[in-house]
């Protein structure tokens, strides 16, 4: 392989050595993979924007032996960026938990253009006054959960079929949430509010993302139930955000 070109999101970034930077790529054509930036610490680097968290573009690789495989150009998409230049702490970290949760959901080098697609989808939102910054990165949490082949139930109890109303559990082995009679013994309760928070953003489009509104209480204890569940499906530490 001589070189490669990938369109790709920078969903983490590190230095590495001493003036260079290793990236995480998400990419449509291979899924996650990461890269070296060399000598783009240095004051005049012309790659530098390539290196930045959220940063889309179109990557020139050059494989390495026996190493991560060298960016040598990059041409920019889409500035992701203006996350970190828009002055929105909240959105900015709620951006930064769908870095980290793309990370986590996801092997090296495995295709998953759904994936992809709901994380480019997803941080356009963070870029719009009217989306609220949680109800993003809930719905994110829902979707890439999805993309990674976990299809949680939250419409009707995951194990009885029963309809569900007011105050339900969430049952991460049962897989969703479910009525008070089938919640096992690690099941959690979850309120009827949230339970319908739960509901709509599973059934919701892109579209409909703006038009969401979520109290901060019910928005906090949906994300604090998708956090647990995306955690039990990933098998690794998933942090709420505290913003
Ligand atoms: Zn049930």
């Amino acid at each position: 392989m001589d070189g490669q070109k990938l369109n790709g999101i920078v969903i983490r970034a590190a230095d590495y050595k001493d003036n260079d930077r290793l990236i995480k790529l998400y990419t449509p054509e291979v899924g996650k993979i990461q890269a070296v930036l060399r000598g783009v610490k240095r004051e005049k680097a012309k790659l530098k924007f390539a290196a930045q968290l959220f940063h889309f573009g179109e990557y020139m690789l050059a494989a390495r032996s026996g190493g991560f495989p060298t960016v040598t150009g990059c041409a920019s998409h889409e500035a992701f960026a203006g996350i970190y230049a828009g002055g929105r702490p909240d959105a900015y970290f709620a951006a930064s938990f769908v870095l980290d949760l793309t990370d986590k959901a996801t092997p090296d080098r495995e295709a998953n253009p759904e994936m992809f697609i709901c994380l480019s989808k997803t941080l356009r939102e963070f870029l719009k006054k009217e989306t609220d910054p949680k109800t993003a990165a809930a719905y994110f949490t829902v979707k890439c959960l999805r993309a990674a082949g976990y299809r949680y139930k939250f419409d009707e109890c995951a194990a009885c079929g029963a309809e569900l109303r007011g105050a339900r559990r969430f049952d991460a082995y049962a897989g969703g949430a479910v009525c008070p009679v089938c919640g096992g013994p690690y099941s959690f309760p979850v309120s009827g509010a949230a339970g319908n928070a739960l509901r709509l953003l599973a059934a919701g489009e892109f579209e409909d993302l703006s038009r969401l509104k979520f109290n901060e209480k019910e928005i906090r204890e949906t994300l604090k139930i998708l956090t647990a569940a995306a955690q039990y499906a990933f098998g690794t530490e998933v942090k709420m955000f505290d913003q």
